[in-house]
């Protein structure tokens, strides 16, 4: 530990020293060169150099910037900072990209800690907060280009050619904590802020995570328990049309969907689900199988008590003919029974109704036998992993901008998609 660590104090400087070197080396093959004004072509005159710094993984870089500016329309230019990709005071690109890898998976206190421990590097939790809307913004507004590129009919997708036989497609949603205010307060002139109004409780939106994965990738890793080789997620906060786009962008992008493709869309009983899964004109709808009994669990408990055998029992010969394709035999069992109480009516003729409506969706045999699956089990382990574990701890408020572009970046790394980023540029947020 101690000769590793050793080493590791005596290069830095080292590293530094080399990096600062190439950056002078970037900035001597700059000078002479005058720019041309991005507005009229005109060339620029030089204005004023000044030196630059800001923050590398292995220490503090500087170079001395020349400024330009525009005789005729005043535009201001300093291409050794646009070529470098670096804003005055700011953090360097790498260093960038490693603070939000770890503030996509931990609070942003703790990333700036880790940020400490694991690089050496002293930033604040506001330096990684700032890090992330930068590099957050173009995250979202990359997938966001994507949907939109895809809703366009003429847009081109991936080849087809090898498009699978099925894709499932399922969606989740659970709400988040938003702030109360909009904007920042900002203090203006000498006027302390005035107290903050106590948290109002009932501020949440909805954020929503679908996922797509081909059920011949599902492999069975011990008896009775499934997962998948690959699984893509989309995640948004939105409404369903929003969710909707971006699956279907994502399955151009993937290429899954060809013209013999069955998308098949597992779902609670939520209509806005049923509602978007006809733009896929090949489709099969499945009722998650897990809603299905716990309608029927709630008939259950009535008729014969929490805790009961019998109650245990019942479900269990349900779930049976469910799953051996008897939706009919079921409802027509549960119309023959005589409920006692008006209380227990009125659940038997809900569950009568719920499984009469998704009838034509609880084929479960059918979809076993082709290998579909019956249950959103995927869906709802995956928005748990995309939006719980870190959007919905203790005490947590976001604003909308701030989940929106968090939510863009875990879901890079969540898809092993996280070297994108390396191609994205980061984008300052006023
Ligand atoms: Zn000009």
């Amino acid at each position: 530990m101690l000769l590793e660590r050793e080493v590791e104090v005596q290069y830095r400087p080292l590293m530094r020293e080399a990096l600062q070197s190439k950056v002078t080396a970037v900035a001597d093959s700059l000078r002479g060169q005058t720019p041309t004004c991005s507005r009229c072509s005109q060339p620029m005159k030089r204005h004023d150099t000044e030196t630059v710094s800001w923050e590398a993984r292995v220490g503090h870089l500087h170079a001395s910037v020349d400024r330009y500016r525009c005789p005729r329309c005043k535009d201001e230019s300093r291409p050794l900072l646009d070529l470098l990709g670096v804003e005055p005071g700011r953090i360097s690109g790498s260093l960038a990209r490693l603070l939000a890898l770890l503030a996509v998976v931990t609070p942003y206190a703790l990333a700036a800690q880790l940020a400490w421990l694991l690089l050496g590097v002293k930033v604040s939790d506001m330096g990684v907060w700032k890090v992330v809307q930068r590099l957050g913004e173009s995250a979202a507004r990359y997938s966001e280009g994507l949907s939109q590129y895809h809703a366009d009919s003429r847009s081109e997708g991936a080849s087809t050619r090898e498009a699978p036989p099925a894709v499932v497609l399922s969606v989740d949603g659970s709400m988040l904590g938003m702030q109360v205010r909009k904007q920042r307060r900002r203090r203006t002139g000498a006027e302390p802020l005035p107290p903050l109004p106590a948290v109002q409780e009932g501020q949440f939106q909805e954020v929503k995570t679908g996922v797509l994965l081909l059920p011949a990738e599902r492999v069975e890793t011990s008896p009775g328990r499934h997962s998948v080789v690959r699984r893509f997620l989309v995640s948004c906060l939105g409404d369903a049309d929003t969710i909707f786009a971006r699956l279907y962008a994502q399955l151009r992008e993937l290429g899954w969907v060809g013209s013999d493709t069955v998308v098949v869309i597992v779902g609670d009983g939520a209509e806005w689900i049923w509602n978007r899964a006809t733009m896929f004109v090949r489709r099969c709808e499945i009722l998650d199988f897990w809603h299905a009994l716990e309608h029927a669990w709630s008939v259950a408990r009535l008729l014969y008590g929490e805790q009961s055998q019998l109650a245990d029992r019942w479900v269990h010969q349900i779930a049976e003919d469910l799953r051996a394709g008897k939706v009919q035999e079921v409802i027509a069992r549960l119309q023959r029974m005589r409920p006692k109480t008006p209380e227990l009516r009125a659940e038997l003729q809900g569950l009568i109704a719920y499984y009469s409506e998704h009838a034509g969706r609880m084929h479960y045999d059918e979809y076993l036998r082709l290998g579909y699956g019956i249950g959103s089990g995927a869906v709802e382990s995956a928005h748990k992993q995309v939006v719980h574990a870190r959007f919905r701890q203790a005490g947590m408020r976001w604003s909308e901008a701030g989940a929106r572009r968090l939510l863009a970046l875990r879901l890079l790394l969540l898809n092993d998609d996280w070297a994108l980023l390396d191609r994205l540029p980061m984008i300052s947020i006023a």
